[in-house]
This record gives C-alpha cells, structure tokens and sequence, in this order.
C-alpha cells in the first residue's frame, strides 16, 4: 500500500512577473480572496522588480502598517522614477504591503483584522495577511540581501524621525546594519528588542540571514513633510551606500548636524504603559529629552471628572522615542518610548 502523497505547502499567490527579467517590471501579485459575487477574486498587491547590472539585491517596502504613509509615497515614487540603465543590481519595490489596510488607512488589514506585521513567516492556508506573509517570507526575503522598510508611528503615536534594528548577537552583521543605517541618513537610529518583534518583517528577514532595518518616519496618522524627504532621501542614499546608483549617501540633518544620532531602548524599561483606562495627556513631543522620574503626563477620567487626574512618570532618562496622541487609552497601552545613546559595543 503505498503512502498517501501530503502536499507541501505551497502559496497560494501568484503574479504574471519574471524576478529575473533585465529592466523594469510594475505589475501585482494576487492574493486569492473569495467572498459573496467573486469566487475567483483576488487581492492585488503592487509590486515592482527592477534588474540592472550585476550587483546587491535590496527589498524596499512602505504600507505594511495602512496608517503610515510616507513609505506609500517613498517606494511607489522610486519605482515609477527609477531607471533600470543606472541601477546595478536587483530592486524589489512594494509601496503597499498590506494594500486593504493601506486603502482603509488603517492599521489592522480590514480583511482578517489582523496586523500584517505580527504574521511572520505566514502561513500559505491561513487567513489573508497569513497567506501574504508566507509568500513575502518564502518567495520574496529569500531573493534579497538587504531589506528596508519604511514605517512610521501610526495613527496612535508620533516617532522622532528615526531609523531602528535589533540587537543581534553577529559583530559582523551588527556593524553591517549601523552602516546601514547610517547611510539611510534618519536624525536618530535606534537598537531595541520590542515588545513583540519575533513575527515581524524585520525578524523574518532577519531569520532569512537577510540585513534588515526598519523606520519610523511620523505618526499621528498624517504625512509628514520632513519624514517624507528623510524617506526619499533614504532609498537614494541606501542604494548609494551599496553602489547601486552613482553619487554619496547625503547624511546632512535639518538641525544642521552631519551623521546619524545611535541610541538605544535596551529592555522594557524605556516603555511606558497606561496605568488605566482614560484619556491621556502627554507633555512631550518626539524627540524631547527626558529625566528618570519626571512627570510624562496625566491620565484623565472622564466619567469621574471629580476624581484627580493620574500622574505617569518616566522610568528612564533619554529622549522620547514615540509620543503618543491618540487621546483614548486603555490600561497596558504604550503611552511613550523613551530611547537613550547607544552604550553598546
Ligand atoms: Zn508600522
């Protein structure tokens, strides 16, 4: 009797794009997505694969998070721009990752409520961001050296214009990602663990053996004109920095510094939870220095308006990191990030 055959799984997406085509291909790929007068209905996720002369293969992606903007417009731009007779190597551009969200502005994918970036590595039967997922994990991070992805805070929070990695136990793939990062050219760039980081690109990209750096380039669920120029300016510079196209990374700031700022959020200290339901009050914009101790804000209630307002107070000095603004807050929501300089060797 012979053994019943288990197919692997496969993905469940497919695309009409030829990954090793020389030149320019703008094109989609197809999520399968039935629902009530489309059984056959797909998703169509943009994507651009851009071949020139022999040389590294990066992955550009914006509008993982659907209330983050300013990678929509980076990467969509880059890809009509870019002409393939000056690049050497291999692009793949995705301006909208998680595209429902991105058409809904909103963070979670409309389609399973899921957030996209929580659903690494995927899985190829699961629900539409699992699929997605899969197929970006095993047919996308595997064509790739580098990855950069373009985030910033949402609608919730605002982030110093920044640039962030793990920490990462390889001196060598350590000192490639500063470098990194430092041809991105943000005003800061941070090194942190996360509160749950293990499921997200930048980890899986990570586990692909793929260098990966992520960024925070606004917030507050608006475009942000300085962080949209740091994001332009950062896909030219990256490809710059990896000889690419022609011409130097420009790292010059608005403040008038030369260079990337390295800072730090080593452990869960730097975070700051909601110690109740209520309606948050920061005191801090993005960016702010800060002292162990001192007064971030108030938690107000409403309901009880006679009650007095509830102080939170940093744990740790540094500069806030992300500043919240989302007004409504629930207990064990982060209310502010504070980072500090980098002390690492
Ligand atoms: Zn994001």
């Amino acid at each position: 009797m012979s053994t019943p055959v288990v197919a692997a799984a496969r993905s469940r997406v497919f695309h009409e794009l030829d990954f090793d085509r020389p030149g320019k291909q703008i094109g989609y790929l197809r999520v399968p997505q039935s629902r009530d007068g489309g059984a056959w209905s797909t998703i169509e996720i943009p994507i651009a694969i851009v071949n020139g002369a022999p040389g590294p293969a990066v992955l550009f992606t914006g509008g993982v998070h659907g209330d983050e903007y300013e990678g929509q417009i980076a990467v969509a731009r880059l890809a009509r721009e870019l002409d393939p007779q000056s690049l050497r190597g291999r692009l793949i551009l995705m301006p909208a990752v998680d595209l429902p969200a991105a058409l809904a502005g909103k963070r979670m994918c409309p389609i399973d409520g899921r957030d996209f970036n929580r659903c690494l590595p995927g899985d190829p039967r699961g629900s539409f961001c699992q699929v997605l997922a899969h197929f970006v994990d095993t047919e996308i991070l595997t064509r790739v050296e580098i990855s950069v992805d373009i985030h910033a805070a949402g609608n919730a929070m605002e982030a110093a214009l920044s640039t962030n990695m793990h920490y990462v136990d390889d001196a060598d793939i350590l000192r490639r990602t500063f470098t990194l990062a430092e041809h991105f050219g943000a005003p800061w760039n941070v090194v942190f663990s996360g509160v749950d980081e293990t499921s997200t690109l930048a980890a899986a990209a990570e586990r692909r053996g793929v260098l990966a750096i992520s960024s925070e380039l606004g917030g507050y669920g608006r475009v942000s004109v300085e962080g949209l120029r740091i994001a332009e300016r950062a896909l030219r510079n990256v490809m710059k920095g990896l000889g690419m196209i022609d011409g130097a990374p420009d790292t010059s700031q608005i403040d008038g510094s030369a260079a990337t700022r390295h800072m730090e959020v080593p452990g869960h200290d730097g975070y700051l939870f909601a110690p109740s339901d209520g309606l948050y009050e920061p005191l801090h914009l993005s960016g702010a220095p800060v002292e162990a101790g001192q007064l971030a804000g108030w938690l107000h209630f409403v309901e009880e308006w006679a009650r007095a307002p509830q102080p939170v107070e940093y744990r740790t000095g540094g500069f806030v990191w992300m500043a919240p603004g989302s007004g409504r807050v629930k207990k064990g929501d982060v209310v502010g990030v504070v980072m500090r300089p980098y002390a690492g060797g």
